[in-house]
């Protein structure tokens, strides 16, 4: 996995398990945290695994 880096402090940020508030589902996910100013990005993988699920269950509701 390419390494990230905090844009404002231009250095690398550490993986962490954070909770999370998204869709209305909290969680614990993977996020890259910056260490120098706390700022906090969840990697696109994580949110298509989360929405993907989401859908899923909807269409199954309809049929
Ligand atoms: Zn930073």
């Amino acid at each position: 996995m390419a390494e990230w880096h905090c844009h404002k402090c231009k250095v690398p940020t550490e993986e962490k398990e954070i909770e999370l508030l998204y869709m209305d589902m909290p969680g614990f996910q993977m996020a890259f945290v910056c260490p120098s100013c706390n700022g906090k990005w969840v990697s696109e993988e994580v949110v298509i695994g989360n929405i993907i699920p989401g859908e899923e269950e909807l269409e199954a509701k309809l049929e």
